[in-house]
């Protein structure tokens, strides 16, 4: 059985997700982390559970999703997985950092390793499939863990809304297409918990999400 924790980190309120299952083994998802407090939480959390990290994964590689890649790297020994399609933007983090106002953003550490559409990533007893939904960003992907029933969705869909694609490489289209042929295909009682604000379900966002009008 897996348990999902979010904590609200950096100035994006960005979602960073820790699942866990009955053996400790947990893995971390989309790691935020920015100040130093946020870091202290993050740590807190994982000794009041008694858990531990085996692995670091992205949604994408925008800077909000990334902030804390550096400390999951320095705390945890762990180097992040992503699709190498988003690998191109750790390049980009303290330019866009700087755009932001945000001075003190690093180059975030290169990716341990690539995982692309179709892959499971295992911990403890759990698996997390692999799907690649490009148009927020052109290597975004989702973990969709079948057996429980739930999507960690990044910025793909949120609830009763989607992802901007007017950042550059966005691309609305692909968005959708990737939401409607990927998501819409769940059942309604898949739950989606996005990169940002509270947790949906297929169900809600096929009957209320304006973007989808019209696709399923
Ligand atoms: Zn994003």
């Amino acid at each position: 059985m897996i348990t999902i924790e979010t904590l609200v980190f950096n100035h994006w309120q960005e979602n960073t997700y820790i699942l866990y299952d009955e053996t400790g083994e947990a893995v971390l998802i989309d790691c935020g982390v920015f100040f130093k407090e946020e870091g202290k939480r993050l740590i807190d959390f994982l000794e009041l559970k008694k858990i531990k990290l085996v692995k670091q994964l992205n949604t994408h590689l925008h800077i909000d999703h990334v902030l804390g890649n550096q400390f999951a790297k320095d705390q945890f020994n762990l180097l992040t997985q992503a699709h190498k399609d988003d690998e191109f933007l750790l390049a980009e983090a303290p330019n866009y950092g700087l755009r932001l106002g945000l001075e003190n953003v690093v180059e975030p550490p290169a990716l341990g390793k690539l995982i692309k559409d179709g892959d499971v990533i295992t911990f403890g007893n759990a698996e997390l499939k692999v799907l690649h939904i490009p148009g927020h960003s052109p290597g975004h992907v989702v973990f969709y863990n079948e057996a429980q029933k739930f999507v960690i969705a990044g910025d793909v869909l949120f609830r009763e809304s989607i992802g901007r694609t007017d950042l550059p490489y966005g691309n609305y289209e692909q968005l959708l297409e990737g939401i409607k042929n990927k998501l819409l295909v769940l059942d309604d009682d898949v739950d989606v918990y996005p990169g940002h604000g509270p947790a949906t379900t297929i169900g809600h966002e096929r009957s209320n999400n304006l973007f989808l009008k019209g696709l399923s």
